[in-house]
């Protein structure tokens, strides 16, 4: 019987969970990134308070470590 090599998968760092702000409702949640997806990354998720359409963008052009995250209304403004 095999046993499954022990790794720590909550320290991957490829997944990183960042705190933003919901542009709606002020909460504060946690998003997490996959910083293999680019350098810039753009998608949408819904906010577990108000369930409004956030746009969360990523840019990790300057520091892959510390990617600038930030998060936008998706409402055409
Ligand atoms: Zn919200």
């Amino acid at each position: 019987m095999k046993k499954k090599p022990s790794r720590k998968d909550h320290e991957r760092f490829l997944c990183e969970s960042v705190d933003v702000a919901c542009p709606f409702c002020g909460q504060v949640e946690s998003v997490t990134i996959d910083e293999g997806g680019g350098e810039h990354q753009t998608f949408v998720e819904d906010c577990s308070v108000c369930c409004k359409p956030r746009v969360v963008h990523l840019d990790s052009s300057a520091d892959v470590r510390s990617p600038r995250v930030w998060v936008e209304r998706d409402d055409g403004q």
